[in-house]
Formats: C-alpha cells, structure tokens, sequence
C-alpha cells in the first residue's frame, strides 16, 4: 500500500514571559510544569505508532510554541527519540524549530543540529529596540543579532525571521529600517505579519478598550505612556512598501505575508494550505486527517492528566462535508500568490472549479481581484489587498 503524507505539529506551550499582543496557546512556566508536560508530550507520541507507523510518512515537522527554544537540549532529544520510534520520517523532511532570541545558546543549537533539525524560525519581530520593549518581548536587537550569528555558525542554512507591522509608534521609516536591516543580512526567509490587536491581551486592554469607547480617533490611541497606532495612510504605506522592498533584495512573495528565497518557502505551511494531512501533537494543538478536523485539549492540566491516564484528548471533532472542503481549498489555496490549480481542483473534488463558482469568478475576475486562466485562479495585487472580502465569495459552493 501506498504510504500516505504526513506532516506533524508539535506544540510547546511556554515563554518566558507573555508578549503585550499574544492571544497564543503559550504561558510562562516553571521547570516541574516543564518536565511534566515534556513527558505527556513523549507519550502521547508514542501513542500514535499503531494507527500512524506504516500508512504514513512524515515530509515536515514543525516545533512550535509559544517558545521550543526554552526547552532543555536533553528535552528535545528526547522529542526526537519518541519522533523517531514511532513515524516513518523522509530522508529529508523539512524540520523546524521556533527559536526566540533570550532563550538560544550554541550547545542548544549545535544539539538540534546533531537531531537533524534544519531549519530555524527565529522570533525577532523588529530591530527597532523601542517597539521591541513596547511588544513585551525579552530581547533586544543585538541578542538577535547574536542568535542569527551563532545559528550560521552551527551550520543551520534556512532561517526564517518573524517580523510585525504596524505596530504601535511605528512610522513608514521606521518599518523601512527594520525591512533593510533583516534583508541585509539574508536570510532564507522572512514572515511580515501586520500587528492584530486580539480580545484578551494587554494591547487589546488599552488600544482595543479606546477605539470602542470613543475617547480617540478610530486608530488614535496614544497617552504620554503609549505611542498610537499607526494611521490608515502610514499602514497603507507600511503595507505596501513590503513585498517591492523585499523583491529588491531577491524576496518572492508566495504566500500573502510570508516571502523567500528561491527553494526556500516553507514547505510545512505549504502543506497547510494545500490542504495536506496534519497532525498536531501537544497542547491545543489542531490535526486534519482524512475529512476530520479537530484539536487537543487546551487546557495544560487536563491534557497532562488524560494523556498519562490514556484517554480522549480530542475535541471539537469536525466532520468536514464536500463543500467545507471546497471552500478551504479555496480559503486556504488562494493565500499562496501562485493560487490555485485547475486541474488540482479537477483531480480532488471530480469537478471543475467553473462549475462550482463560474458566477463567482467572472464576478471578482472583472472587478480587477482575481486572474482566471485556463490552468489557474489566483488573487491580483489589488485581490491581495482585500483578500478577505474575496474569500467571503466562495461560501457555499454549488456541490451538485
Ligand atoms: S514569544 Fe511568541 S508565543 Fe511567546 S508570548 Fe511572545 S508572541 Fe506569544
């Protein structure tokens, strides 16, 4: 029998501190909670040889968090070991771990080498160390700096660097700064995410509680203590700016924030939105697999009590119809800037993507926000730009 693809998502819950803006799944801890959850981690791993051991082979693996760089370098090998017993994992399977300045050193680097781990996604977020210290994150610039230095020493040659816009006090130049800094110094990979100010953060506590309360503008919410937000004209400037700076500097756009090299996108968040099989492991954490939806448990002590015990650690299972498949290809394909394929739609669903949204298409092909060929259906610059009010066009396909 064929061997199926798998990817795999493993979630570490912990940071050494909370950031200002992070809804994630993520806590600070001590080192018993740690230990523990590493455990429960291991195991539920192991639980999953049986159903997962000969139908599969595992393409990517993604350590994500919260912060996996906190981990001891013994922790991770012992994830590893686990990994290794209980999947089929490719020769070269893209592997990731996220690494956040503060918490990385040459023995943890050199130790993931050593596990085959290669590639590296470093949380920097800006080089600006005002906004830096705004956003609550742990680090400075220069600790950055450090980290990418002694990661290119260790041999790691695909590194990605998160960054955010948008962000409080940040002017066009600002942005500009940090863009020309990161690319300069070339690395594989570069996310550009726009700052989101999420229910039950800090920021949301303070920008989110202002725009609602009508004491400011709509994006105007500074005091003596907090810079604003920036302006609709400097978001729209900062937005725009990023994908032709990046081009410069041999950065292709393939997915609406996420930019590389040539051979370098990330082939594990490919893998999302294409739709492949995944499966999450740790806390919270979500899988697809087959035409099922779900996640684990959020909660830490339920997830460590009822992984040591053996039982159901998932929740909200979601059997997904012919047309929820349909719209998160769509949802999910038309976020990569190569769109989607025709003949891919042909192959999965038996039909052809003119049947299912042929109003819909030539609807948003003659407003300038997609471009239909023969071969594929992919969102224009201006598409890009208001990529959510396209989505919302392919709700509810035609599926008879
Ligand atoms: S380091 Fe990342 S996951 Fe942790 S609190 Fe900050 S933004 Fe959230």
């Amino acid at each position: 029998m064929m061997e199926k693809e798998l990817e795999l998502y493993l979630h570490i819950p912990f940071c050494v501190q909370k950031c200002a803006y992070c809804d994630f799944l993520s806590a600070p801890s001590d080192e018993v909670q740690r230990i523990r959850y590493m455990d429960a981690l291991v195991k539920e791993i192991g639980g999953y040889r049986k159903k997962y051991h000969d139908d599969y082979r595992v393409t990517t693996i993604f350590i994500g968090g919260g912060t996996p760089s906190l981990l001891e370098e013994n922790q991770i090998a012992d994830l590893f070991h686990a990994l290794q017993q209980t999947f089929q994992i490719e020769q070269d399977a893209e592997i990731t771990i996220e690494a956040n300045p503060g918490t990385v050193t040459e023995e943890k680097l050199a130790a993931w080498k050593s596990l085959g781990i290669n590639r590296l996604s470093i949380g920097l977020q800006s080089v600006n160390d005002a906004e830096l210290k705004l956003l609550g994150r742990i680090h400075t610039y220069e600790e950055f700096l450090e980290t990418y230095r002694t990661a290119r020493a260790q041999g790691f040659e695909n590194i990605n660097i998160d960054l955010i816009s948008a962000v409080p006090g940040q002017t066009v130049e600002s942005w500009s700064h940090t863009l020309t800094s990161i690319a300069g110094l070339g690395p594989e990979h570069i996310s550009a995410y726009s700052l989101i100010i999420e229910e039950g953060t800090p920021f949301y506590d303070y920008y989110g509680e202002c725009r609602k309360d009508g004491s400011g503008t709509a994006r105007d919410c500074a005091s003596a203590d907090m810079p604003g937000l920036p302006d609709e004209d400097t978001e729209r400037k900062i937005y725009e700016m990023t994908a032709d700076l990046l081009a410069g500097y041999g950065y292709k756009r393939y997915e609406i924030s996420n930019y590389a090299k040539e051979g370098f996108a990330c082939r594990h968040n490919l893998g999302y939105w294409e739709r492949k099989q995944y499966l999450g492991i740790g806390l919270g954490a979500s899988s697809l697999i087959g035409h099922q939806r779900y996640h684990n448990t959020a909660d830490l002590e339920t997830y460590i009590y009822k992984v040591q015990k053996k039982e159901e650690i998932r929740e909200d299972i979601e059997e997904l119809s012919l047309s929820d498949e349909i719209e998160e290809h769509m949802f999910l394909g038309l976020r990569k800037t190569e769109g989607i394929s025709v003949q891919g739609v042909l192959e999965t669903f038996g039909k052809s993507i003119f049947d299912i949204y042929g109003k819909e298409l030539e609807k948003l092909k003659s407003e300038g926000l997609l471009e239909v060929t023969a071969d594929a259906v992919r969102l224009t610059e201006r598409g890009i730009d208001v990529s959510n009010t396209v989505f919302v066009e392919f709700l509810d396909p035609v599926t008879d």
